[in-house]
């Protein structure tokens, strides 16, 4: 039985059209694009295709475009190497909110001679540009904010930001892992130096992703080895990979309307009707500056652990307060750093859609999961203790 999967912010299918192009480059064309013979460079044309693919989602320039093996490396690239080109200043700046991949560096840094702001959010999850911009200094190297928060969606002002940042003469990175291709990016129009991009969230296989580079932008390798993507990234390409990314894209560019509308309309649909058929149901975050596929929903008084389990004897896949700590008791950073309380974070769930989502889907979500949480509320002494207060103030 087919999955109804909405957790398309923990990885996606790969779109048919994608695998078919990759499948001659795992086969017939075998070639090390780096040889000088035809059967080599044949493959070298199909890289570069794939990168010009990418460069126009983007806005950019196809020489902007290195090609990596996953989002986690772009973000990991991009924030070495604006410490190791500037190597003066040992200041960096980040939010409360990011994704592990960027999270566990900074903190890192933290520990390892760098001083590290992390910018709080409001409770709607929204960053607080203000303390931002007074934190900017001359020692500042990089500033790195994602452009969407995979757990809530929520959707950061990067844009006029990197342009504040620019002022101060720091280097703008943004992971915009969970934007691509679901808002309109283009880079031409702004001043982000660095993007970092994955391919398994955009409907491309796993273990391939890419960073953009302004031209221009000081920058320093994280693989050093051969000449492979002109010295900014060694090691023989993950060619199937890259052709695949680069179809990604182009088909990316073309469903970005679908996106904003079609699947929105979806979302706003299924959001809709579990805050009015579920009691004490909450959005996690601003959903006015949203990705199109993202709600994040409070069930109050719940554990998310357990409707995940009851939502899987239905076949239905989405995601607790945080993919990266299920299986331990903290709610996700993100919300704690939202502010919202236990009893909410504790029963949030995720759900991200796609273009492979469709209308039945969501009305079988809609059907099945209001009596689940009846049935986990009735069983919940967290609940029995609210109904009762309820009572004695009514
Ligand atoms: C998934 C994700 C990453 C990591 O990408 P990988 O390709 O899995 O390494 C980084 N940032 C965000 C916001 C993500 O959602």
């Amino acid at each position: 039985m087919k999955p109804i999967y909405l957790d398309n912010n923990a990885t996606t299918q790969v779109a048919p059209e994608v695998l078919d192009e990759m499948l001659p480059y795992f086969s017939t064309y075998y070639g090390n694009p780096s040889s000088m013979y035809t059967f080599g460079g044949n493959v070298a044309k199909k890289i570069k295709e794939a990168r010009a693919r990418m460069a126009e989602l983007l806005g950019a320039q196809p020489e902007e475009i290195v090609f990596t093996a996953c989002g986690t490396e772009s973000d990991s690239t991009a924030i070495w190497a604006a410490l190791r080109s500037n190597p003066s200043k040992r200041h960096v700046i980040t939010s409360k909110v990011e994704h592990p991949a960027v999270k566990n560096l900074a903190e890192y840094l933290g520990r390892n001679g760098y001083r590290v702001t992390f910018v709080p959010v409001d409770k709607q999850g929204r960053l607080d540009t203000d303390y931002l911009y007074a934190q900017l200094n001359d020692d500042t190297a990089i500033v790195s904010l994602m452009w969407a928060n995979n757990e809530t969606g929520v959707i950061f002002p990067v844009e006029e930001i990197a342009a504040q940042v620019h002022k101060q003469g720091a280097l703008f990175h943004t992971d915009a892992v969970q934007a691509v291709g679901k808002i309109p990016i283009n880079l031409a129009d702004n001043a982000i130096d660095m993007l970092a991009l994955s391919g398994h969230k955009l409907h491309a296989p796993k273990g391939v992703g890419a960073l953009y580079i302004r031209k221009g932008t000081k920058f320093a390798p994280f693989l050093l080895g051969g000449h492979q993507e002109h010295g900014r990234r060694g090691g023989t390409e993950n060619v199937a990979g890259i052709v695949g990314l680069g179809k990604a894209a182009e088909l990316a560019g073309a469903r970005i309307e679908e996106e904003n509308t079609r699947v929105r309309a979806l979302r706003d649909r299924l959001e809709n009707a579990l805050l009015a058929k579920i009691p004490n149901a909450l959005v996690n975050g601003d959903r006015e500056h949203r990705l199109p596929n993202t709600t994040s929903i409070a069930f109050e008084f719940v554990e998310g652990e357990s409707i995940l389990l009851l939502m899987d004897e239905h076949n239905i896949c989405a995601s607790s307060g945080s993919a990266c700590t299920s299986g331990s008791l903290e709610p996700s950073h993100v919300l704690r750093a939202m502010d919202v309380p236990f009893t909410a974070a504790h029963g949030s769930i995720r759900f991200s859609l796609s273009t492979y989502t469709t209308d039945a889907q969501i009305d079988l979500v809609i059907e099945k999961l209001p009596p689940i949480i009846d049935r986990l509320r009735k069983m919940s002494p967290f609940w029995a203790e609210k109904a009762a207060t309820v009572c004695q103030v009514g």
